[in-house]
């Protein structure tokens, strides 16, 4: 079968590759000069399936408000009348009840640990490098009530079979030796043993030369500008600034931009762009600098090891589409990472980056079937788009192939927003 599939970021390619593997004639369209330049770039680095949650749960608008007012804040929202991020929002505070908070957990996690399944797969398969590291992660508290707290989140883990360790200040440092020297600024953390870390980009670009050795066509530089089709027939082609695409089958991976595409379909997807940023600092010494991932809880900023560099990675900003560098976030993750890791590196010498995570308001990515027979999405896939990219291409590819996916798919699909 014949596969046009619109993006390369992490997703999109990932969708290409299993395609690929199994055997269809896959095209991929994507505007950037290579695969993973947009929010797949620089991402925090974890592929964190315990962690998988989504960021709508109770108490959330409560802790917002808080989180606001700090002076290195974890939660930007600047006011504009964009009545699709007021919309968003009202939905996203509609999941923040116990119910849905466990419902689209369960929905995620399902998707998660699938993913790193095929993830360890990929890897057996192919040898793809890409800095990764299988040393877990450590959620760091600064304070008694934040370490305290991690009760009812071990309850969680317990209820998923995740494993976990609840380790107090002393019980930190043999996993991160760094933090031997200021051990005075936290008292405790959450570790998950069972979570990897790696660089997505890295992934994403040796994924794409595997997915070119089985043949996928990879058209950069070229910018879709609408998607053609039919009440009759559907999709019947892709209209680009290089002239019309067709295949058999649509996959839509663009990410944020994914919801303008498909709005002239009758397709409303409530995916909107939520602002990160990240900085990576060259490791100067390598005894300073964390062994994985170390994620600040105050601030919501996660510090990982990728090879000789350290991603720090944090912030949720909603301000539509909007990719300027922020001299305030950049000022927190740098916060972060001299604070904990003050001889791992130079933030001097580090480079800057914002991303658009494409967010869901139930935290859920949308994967698999439409309306239209011959158009399939795998977008909003948020916060944990690494995390969820390898099980994402292979429950696409078994779509694809009229294979019933090794996961249940209900509430992953479009139709949960009725769509
Ligand atoms: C600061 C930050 C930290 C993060 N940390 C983590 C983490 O630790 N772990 C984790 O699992 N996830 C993390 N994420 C989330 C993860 O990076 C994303 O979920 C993931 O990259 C989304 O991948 P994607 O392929 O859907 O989107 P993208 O990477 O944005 O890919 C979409 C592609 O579509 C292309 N495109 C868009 N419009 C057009 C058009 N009109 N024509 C042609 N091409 C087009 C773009 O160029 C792009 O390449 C983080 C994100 C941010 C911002």
């Amino acid at each position: 079968m014949q596969v046009l599939i619109l993006g390369s970021g992490v997703i999109g390619t990932s969708v290409a590759y299993y395609l690929a593997r199994a055997g269809h004639e896959v095209t991929v369209l994507e505007r950037q000069p290579a695969p993973a330049l947009e929010t797949s770039f620089g991402n925090a680095g974890e592929v964190s399936p315990g962690y998988s949650a989504p960021w709508a749960g109770p108490g959330v608008p409560v802790k917002a408000i808080k989180w606001m007012l700090m002076q290195h804040s974890p939660l930007v929202i600047k006011p504009m009348l964009d009545p699709a991020m007021w919309h968003w929002g009202l939905s996203m505070l509609r999941n923040c009840t116990q119910a849905r908070y466990e419902t689209n957990k369960g929905r995620m996690v399902r998707l998660a640990e699938y993913s790193r399944d095929c993830l360890k797969a990929l890897r057996a398969d192919t040898g793809i490098r890409y800095d990764e590291r299988m040393q877990g992660t450590l959620q760091l508290f600064r304070t008694q009530q934040q370490l305290d707290g991690t009760a009812k989140d071990v309850e969680v883990l317990k209820a998923s079979g995740v494993p976990y360790q609840v380790l107090d200040r002393e019980g930190c440092v043999p996993y991160e030796p760094a933090l031997a020297t200021v051990k005075e600024k936290f008292v405790g953390g959450l570790r998950l043993p069972g979570d990897e870390t790696g660089d997505c980009f890295k992934f994403t670009q040796a994924l794409a030369r595997l997915a070119e050795a089985h043949g996928v066509k990879f058209r950069f530089g070229v910018n879709i500008q609408a998607i053609e089709h039919n009440a009759g027939q559907g999709v019947t082609a892709v209209r680009t600034d290089a002239g019309h695409f067709t295949a058999d089958r649509y996959v839509v991976a663009l990410g944020s931009y994914s919801p303008a595409l498909v709005r002239p379909l009758g397709i409303r997807l409530p995916v909107y762009p939520v602002k990160g940023f990240s900085i990576t600092v060259p490791i100067t010494d390598a005894r300073g600098a964390p062994e994985s991932t170390v994620m600040d809880e105050t601030f919501k900023v996660a510090v990982t090891r990728l090879g000789d560099r350290i991603r720090v990675g944090g912030t949720a900003q909603l301000s539509g589409f909007d990719l300027k560098l922020d001299a305030g976030r950049r000022d927190t993750l740098e916060h972060v990472v001299t604070d904990l890791f003050p001889k791992g590196g130079n933030v001097r010498d580090a480079s800057f980056w914002t991303g658009l995570r494409p967010m869901t308001p139930d935290g859920t990515p949308v994967i698999g079937a439409t309306r239209i027979p011959n158009l399939m999405l795998s977008t909003g896939h948020g916060t944990l788009g690494w995390t969820m990219a390898a099980g994402t291409g292979r429950v696409m590819a078994d779509l694809v192939a009229g294979r019933s996916p090794d996961i249940d798919m209900e509430g992953l699909t479009v139709a949960r927003y009725g769509g």
